[in-house]
């Protein structure tokens, strides 16, 4: 019967991409990462990439619309009959009404928190760089950080968005519109928090405890 649908929210910075992706790997379902799903659209230069691009490169929020269309597509395909890591969405309240009728009739099984202090975050991502090629993820910290990918060989690259303005605007997208989402999930009684300042493999092994847990 599978993992079912895994929420996780969390600052930009917190390390949800990351750790999205071993969860998605460990309980064999697909890491639907929203944030991914744009910037592919915007590389290979499609109708929805022209169309989202300028509002990601400044750090705003695209529409929720556009945004649910794109993951009710993604949550609709075989390999998510089972569950899905859902990483970036929500973000509004909009969106997770919207989610509520795409979940139907499982229904979320976690939204988990993965919560990291606002400094922290802000030095993560201002050395974040990415490879523009197959998008892993290094640091510049301590400076330069590499300029090649230990994966692919690619160029990495500092993302559009990680620049101060796009990053305090998007920290303040978060609070305002995304926070507010947490106090209905608690409500629902399906919110776990985990703490995300720790090693990749801590935070890793917390997570993991969590899922487990609702499902043992
Ligand atoms: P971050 O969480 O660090 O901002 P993401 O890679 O998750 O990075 O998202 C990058 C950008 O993609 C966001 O700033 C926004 O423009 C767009 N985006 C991703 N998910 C959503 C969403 N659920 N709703 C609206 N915009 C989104």
């Amino acid at each position: 019967m599978g993992v079912g649908l895994l929420v996780v929210i969390g600052k930009q910075g917190a390390g949800k991409g990351t750790q999205c992706s071993r969860l998605a790997e460990r309980y064999h379902v697909p890491h639907v990462a929203t944030g991914d799903m744009l910037r592919a659209a915007v590389r290979s230069g499609s109708d929805l990439g022209n169309r989202v691009r300028s509002i990601m490169d400044e750090g705003h929020l695209v529409p929720d619309d556009l945004i649910t269309d794109v993951v009710a597509a993604r949550l609709a395909e075989p390999d998510a009959a089972h569950g899905a890591v859902l990483d970036g969405y929500p973000r509004t309240q909009a969106q997770a009404i919207a989610l509520e009728g795409i979940a139907a009739p499982r229904g979320i099984a976690r939204c988990i928190l993965l919560d990291v202090a606002t400094d922290v975050v802000v030095r993560r991502l201002s050395a974040r760089r990415v490879c523009s090629n197959c998008g892993w993820v290094f640091s510049a910290d301590p400076p330069p950080g590499p300029s090649e990918c230990t994966n692919c060989g690619g160029p990495v690259v500092q993302r559009a968005d990680d620049t101060p303005e796009a990053i305090e605007e998007r920290l303040l997208a978060y609070e305002q519109e995304t926070a507010p989402l947490l106090e209905h999930y608690r409500e629902a009684g399906i919110l776990s928090i985990v703490d995300g300042d720790g090693t990749l493999d801590e935070v890793f092994e917390k997570l993991v405890a969590v899922v487990d847990a609702v499902h043992s």
